[in-house]
């Protein structure tokens, strides 16, 4: 059975005191999560340590990391290694996602020794790809995203990448308020999972949860949650807001 997750993504906001907050809100909601639905809290680093004590006595709720070091140690000022990552009792880390591709020059081969330590050290990566609006326009982006996946994913066995889970973000689609449609996201989490069972065999593309992100919120989560090849949500904006993320939770099927 492929889990179904909804993981949120505070990208750079919040104090410490207001993450907090927002968590004991999420845990005071009470929500009850069925079997294979996990929730995934993606703080900044600094909170990752109090995040994960927050949530360890809450069955289902896990912590991720933003983003984590292509390398293994060493002199890499600033760098975070997913070694450290795993020694604190972070869960998944998310990887390439658009504004890391965009605003650090994060590229397909780099975030493959990304990908490589993540798994090396036990963790599990939620890869992120997507298309910019100039290629969905030009009605290119299957072929877009497929070589994303081939880049980053496609040196790894099938035992590695049943660790792996992908969210597909359109980038037109990331806090602009413009969601993908329902009939949109499915196509490409289809097209991906069929990918994903060229390469791997169909047992490992059945496996793989397929989160979708951009623009979900209350008002739209259902549907898309409703659609066969989406396997839950990437939260931006709305889990910050503790009423939403639980909302976006509750439409979990
Ligand atoms: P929004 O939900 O704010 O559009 O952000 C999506 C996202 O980038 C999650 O990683």
């Amino acid at each position: 059975m492929r889990k179904k997750i909804v993981a949120g993504n505070w990208k750079m906001n919040l104090t410490l005191a207001q993450g907090e907050q927002l968590i004991n809100d999420i845990l005071q909601a009470g929500l009850t999560l069925k079997e294979g639905q996990e929730v995934v809290v993606a703080t900044p680093f600094p909170y990752l340590l109090k995040a994960k004590a927050l949530l360890k006595s809450y069955p289902g709720f896990y912590v991720a990391a933003q983003n984590c070091s292509s390398e293994k140690s060493g002199a890499y000022t600033g760098e975070v290694s997913a070694e450290m990552l795993q020694s604190i009792g972070v869960d998944y880390v998310i990887l390439g996602h658009s504004e890391r591709r965009e605003y650090f020059h994060e590229t397909n081969e780099m975030l493959a020794k990304k990908i490589d330590q993540v798994l090396a050290n036990g963790l599990k990566p939620i890869f992120c790809c997507g298309e910019p609006l100039e290629v969905r326009k030009a009605e290119t982006q299957n072929a877009y995203v497929a070589k994303q996946l081939e880049d980053s994913l496609y040196h790894l066995t099938e035992e590695q990448l049943k660790q792996v889970v992908i969210a597909y973000e359109p980038i037109w689609a990331i806090g602009t308020g413009l969601t993908a449609s329902s009939a949109q996201a499915q196509d490409m989490h289809a097209f991906i999972r069929s990918q994903i069972a060229n390469k791997f065999g169909r047992e490992a593309a059945l496996h793989m949860s397929i989160l979708y992100g951009g623009s979900a919120k209350p008002g739209n989560a259902a549907e898309l949650f409703s659609c066969p090849d989406v396997d839950g949500g990437l939260i931006g904006g709305a889990s910050l807001v503790a009423a939403d993320f639980v909302a976006i939770i509750e439409k979990l099927s």
